[in-house]
């Protein structure tokens, strides 16, 4: 399929109504994710239960706006609350200091006080967005994430990681701040475009391999049941990436013990990728960079001796089987991509620090890394 086309099938698949919750025990304040196809229609109920009906500021981009923010605003009002639908442009040069800027000022605008609402209703891009100004206006208000893309579904709306890029990297400007409550409405996913699908599935792959041998399987045995957008598939892949996000994010919510970092598996090469295709104006998803990235993860680990080579095969057919990239077409790049993978927040003291797997379902954080293993992985990754 062409990335462009629209995966109309699953607006036909049945409604599998089921709601699964699950708690992200996060300190002083757990809160919950609750998953739910046409659940964006019960988000106004869900909010009053916690926060009286006031003024509230959703925020959209300009291509989800019309698509499914105005649902979430009908919601928002049937329950009493006065909400004003503020939109951003598509895409990361969103995630800047100049959106937070504006949307400072439709706060100021629309006279949200410290108890008002505001509500994310988009892909990472929006939630990371919405997340740093909520964590930042009158020292924190409250805000809920609704994700409409499977990147921010499975990964980018739970843990409170919120972020905006500086032209010296990604995530550079950003705050811990967690939602009062996360809403996945599966069915948004309908109007999601093939290519953004399949980049959400570069963090699901991700979080098997650090985390869970048998989803690693899941995916494995359920790849067509995925790529067919069955919804029961999704309903349980959703679920089964969330249940890992919260409880890495419950054991180290900052990023202190070192068990957070290894959501990074993939990220250090993976970052750099994103930066240099943004810099060719190329962009591309982020879970493409990642797919990459874990390509190279999986190389460097064995080089070190702690992945046998067909486990890192396995990890690689399964990427590219779902249609994600295992090549950059970044040969002549090579200078460029050692000296962001040098710059990574996660480098220290210069040093390129890499997660590795040291078998699928279990990966830890590894500082020492022979620059020739990158070498040789970059070899692997890039034509
Ligand atoms: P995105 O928000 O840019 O969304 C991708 C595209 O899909 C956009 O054009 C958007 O308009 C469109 N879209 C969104 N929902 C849609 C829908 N339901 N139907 C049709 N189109 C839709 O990108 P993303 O992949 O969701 O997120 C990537 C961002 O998330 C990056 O900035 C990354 O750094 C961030 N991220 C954050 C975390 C975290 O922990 N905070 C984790 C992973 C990624």
């Amino acid at each position: 399929m062409a990335p462009e086309e629209t995966p109309s099938k699953i607006a036909a698949m049945k409604n599998d109504a089921a709601e699964r919750i699950i708690q992200v025990q996060v300190q002083p304040r757990p809160y919950a994710v609750i998953i739910q196809p046409d659940g964006l229609a019960t988000l106004g109920h869900r909010l009053a239960e916690q926060v009286s009906p006031t003024r509230s500021l959703v925020v959209t981009d300009d291509f989800v706006g019309p698509l499914h923010a105005e649902k979430a605003v009908a919601s928002l009002r049937d329950a009493g609350f006065d909400a004003t639908l503020q939109t951003v442009p598509a895409g990361e040069a969103t995630k800047s200091l100049e959106s937070a800027a504006r949307l400072y000022d439709a706060l100021a605008e629309a006279r949200l006080d410290r108890h008002s609402p505001m509500v994310a209703v988009g892909g990472g891009v929006v939630g990371d967005l919405t997340g740093f100004v909520a964590a930042t206006w009158l020292r924190g208000i409250p805000f809920v994430q609704c994700p409409t893309t499977l990147e921010a579904d499975v990964d980018a709306s739970v843990g409170g990681k919120t972020g905006l890029n500086h032209p010296s990297g990604k995530n550079r400007v950003g705050a811990f701040y967690q939602p009062l409550f996360v809403l996945i409405d599966t069915a948004t996913l309908s109007s999601l475009s093939v290519r953004d699908f399949k980049a959400g599935l570069a963090e699901s792959i991700k979080h098997a391999v650090i985390a869970d041998a048998g989803f690693f399987e899941w995916h494995e045995r359920h790849a067509d049941q995925i790529m067919s957008l069955d919804l029961d598939a999704l309903g349980e892949m959703v679920e089964r990436n969330v249940a890992i996000k919260a409880n890495v994010v419950a054991r180290d919510e900052r990023e202190v013990s070192g068990h957070r970092a290894l959501l990074n598996f993939g990220h250090t090469a993976g970052h750099a990728i994103e930066t240099a295709m943004a810099r060719r104006h190329e962009p591309w998803r982020h879970g493409e960079a990642i797919a990459v990235g874990i390509v190279a993860a999986a190389e460097i680990s064995v080089l070190a001796g702690k992945l046998d080579r067909g486990s890192a095969d396995r990890i690689i057919a399964l990427i590219d089987r779902v249609g994600l990239p295992t090549h950059a077409p970044l040969a002549s790049s090579r200078d460029e991509l050692l000296n962001l993978m040098q710059a990574d927040k996660k480098a220290a003291a210069g040093r390129i620090r890499f997660v590795l797997a040291d078998d699928i379902g279990h990966a830890q954080l590894y500082d020492h890394i022979d620059p020739d293993w990158i070498d040789m992985a970059l070899d692997r990754i890039l034509r």
